[in-house]
């Protein structure tokens, strides 16, 4: 298969191609695959047997149809967790496109329909064969990207994600910093454990939800080699003819973080006018190191073009 060559940024294939297939089936990571991305993303939740399910939730309900399947097991709150069901449960479900469960409204009313198609969970485990296997027939060598998801949720669930997720990891080969492997995670005392306790030599991306947190960019560097903002969090103000930026990426790269933001959606531009423009002016202005994107193939292309 033909390397692109599209300079040294980092492309992330966001739940897979997940602008076209509904996200996190192994459909939408071969899709994302055959667009050429340099990491496929693995969002994780334990199943109640301690199977790693690559979903973004620890919900089932605003992207599977369990509702129809297994009605009466909802908690107090409404919500069917992930958590309260054995893996073998899981594959009687269908994936959907992501919808709104109190409304049944589609999320991204132009991705594919909701509803179709025949669509079903997987392990961490399954997605890592999908992946070695394609890097194996096709010479490729695509990495994967996982995030542990809720990781407190899940010790108050009496259960260790990070463990469980690095042991399978180092079993498939993903050891260290050259194992085209980048691990994530939000929590950033979690995150911290995963270097310090349990010892992992991977490259880590610190993900960074508010706002505040992006003054903890020295603590994060002790223990982490990237991080993962919300790209708004970049974006200062846009100035007469050009973007103006916060000092977040210049500050990560002084302390030799990577700075990988999420997320590039070409239907959800805000305040881009098109798709192209944010990917320029997010790349070659404001010089991050790579992007999360739920439509690969455009990332690629544009950087191609570069
Ligand atoms: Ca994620």
């Amino acid at each position: 298969m033909q390397k692109n060559k599209k300079g040294d940024k980092v492309i992330i294939a966001h739940r897979g191609a997940s602008g076209y297939l509904p996200e996190h089936t192994m459909e939408a990571k071969a899709m994302a695959y055959a667009m050429n991305p340099d990491y496929i993303e693995q969002d994780l939740v334990l199943s109640k047997d301690d199977v790693p399910v690559v979903i973004h939730d620890i919900y089932l309900d605003d992207v599977t149809n369990v509702n129809e399947v297994f009605f009466d097991r909802k908690r107090e709150d409404g919500r069917y967790y992930v958590i309260d069901f054995t893996f073998e449960e899981l594959q009687k479900l269908q994936i959907t496109e992501r919808f709104n469960p109190k409304t049944g409204k589609q999320f991204y009313p132009k991705r594919f329909p909701k509803g179709k198609g025949n669509f079903k969970l997987h392990s961490l485990q399954q997605e890592i064969e999908l992946i070695q296997g394609l890097n194996y027939s096709t010479g490729n060598n695509i990495g994967i990207y996982p995030e542990i998801k809720n990781p407190e949720f899940h010790h108050t669930n009496g259960k260790d994600i990070a463990k469980i997720t690095i042991d399978i990891l180092s079993r498939y080969g993903y050891k260290t910093k050259n194992d085209r492997c980048i691990f994530q995670c939000f929590d950033a005392k979690e995150l911290e454990r995963v270097r310090k306790e349990l010892k992992s030599e991977l490259f880590l991306v610190q993900l960074i939800e508010f706002e505040e947190e992006t003054k903890q960019l020295k603590n994060f560097a002790t223990y982490a080699d990237g991080i993962g903002p919300w790209y708004k969090q970049i974006l200062d103000k846009r100035g007469k003819d050009k973007w103006e930026f916060t000092s977040l990426v210049e500050d990560a790269h002084t302390l030799g973080l990577k700075v990988h933001p999420y997320t590039f959606r070409a239907d959800q531009l805000d305040e881009f006018s098109s798709f192209d423009e944010m990917m320029q002016v997010l790349f070659f202005e404001a010089n991050v190191d790579g992007g999360f994107t739920d439509f690969p193939d455009k990332m690629v292309e544009f950087l191609v073009k570069k």
